[in-house]
């Protein structure tokens, strides 16, 4: 689920000692839109002079900074509240953001996991890996995580290659696909500038082993839990035959049918390092506003124009 990265980085000038090995942020950065076919060029310093109306960016934390005070005992519970506060609003007055800290991300991959176990991932699929990047020579090396589920893009280059209308904008801002519709073509997956997108060939766990054969979902090849029945979009889904999604695309979707229940997306409650953020930036008194209108705020390659709804703290 991660990959490496090449270890070539710099710290930038102004920056406080950082005891981590030198490395090249700009490097780093280049090589995380993740998968092989995708075109990755990532600038985080030009990126977050952007979003922070042209300043340098601000010194790199060596340690994690303290959580914000925000009076409460636990940063989720607030945002909880946002959460359920925003659902009062119409849809279209909604704006879902995630903002990632990348000095509290730990890259334990919890998130990772809470996504594949909540929307009942097959091999192949993930919406959100965390990106490692190992820095360093022996013995002294480190490592840099980062976390890259689906930005959510408002501009986004993966909705007007579909032929067939399959993937769409919402009026909340959240990117969405529509199984049935989708006929496989992949142009989508092309399209995204970082490789937020995958195919579901309709593997299974079990197949190559004792218990597998013939590794055929919806006969003896795919134990009861592969055929688990999945919620995403608020549907429900059961992994049999060729039935969608098999045969489709597949991304990250901000846990549609959670945040409509009023609950949080299963990273963000599942973040360990308490390292992301979700919400309605459009409410300023939410905590995800507070957190992107603070300068040590980037996005990923906005250059391109997608202006994405993921931001990350540096
Ligand atoms: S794979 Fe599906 S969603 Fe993607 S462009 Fe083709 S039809 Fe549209
Ligand atoms: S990150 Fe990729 S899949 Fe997600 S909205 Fe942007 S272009 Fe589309």
């Amino acid at each position: 689920m991660a990959r490496k990265l090449p270890a070539d980085h710099t710290a930038p000038a102004g920056d406080p000692p950082d005891p981590r090995p030198a490395t090249s942020r700009r490097a780093f950065l280049k090589t995380l839109g993740a998968g092989a076919a995708t075109m990755v060029a990532l600038d985080i310093l030009e990126t977050t002079a952007a979003v922070s109306g042209g300043t340098a960016p601000p010194p790199a934390a060596a340690t994690a900074p303290p959580l914000p005070d925000v009076g409460e005992p636990d940063l989720l519970l607030r945002m909880q509240a946002d959460l359920r506060r925003a659902l009062r609003k119409p849809v279209h007055l909604r704006r879902w953001v995630m903002a990632i800290d990348l000095r509290r991300c730990i890259g334990c991959h919890a998130c990772t996991i809470a996504c594949v176990a909540e929307n009942k991932l097959p091999p192949g699929i993930v919406y959100r890996p965390v990106l490692e990047e190992e820095i360093g020579t022996y013995p002294n090396v480190t490592r840099r995580f980062l976390p890259r589920p689906c930005m959510q893009c408002e501009n986004p280059p993966c909705v007007p290659v579909c032929p067939v209308g399959a993937t769409y904008r919402r009026a909340d801002g959240i990117v969405a696909m529509n199984y049935d519709q989708c006929i496989g073509c992949r142009y989508c997956i092309t399209a995204c500038p970082y490789g937020a997108r995958t195919f579901d060939f309709g593997h299974t766990y079990t197949e190559g082993t004792v218990d597998a054969a013939p590794a055929v979902l919806g006969r003896s090849g795919a134990e009861g839990y592969e055929r688990a029945t999945a919620h995403e979009y608020k549907q429900r889904r059961e992994r049999r035959g060729q039935a969608s999604p098999i045969g489709n695309v597949r991304k990250c979707h901000f846990c549609i049918h959670r945040i409509e229940a009023g609950v949080l997306p299963a990273c963000v409650t599942t973040c360990v390092g308490r390292a992301t953020y979700f919400g309605d930036a459009s409410d300023p008194d939410s905590l995800v506003a507070q957190v992107i209108s603070r300068p040590n705020t980037m996005r990923l390659k906005e250059e391109l124009g997608t202006r994405p709804r993921v931001y990350y703290l540096l």
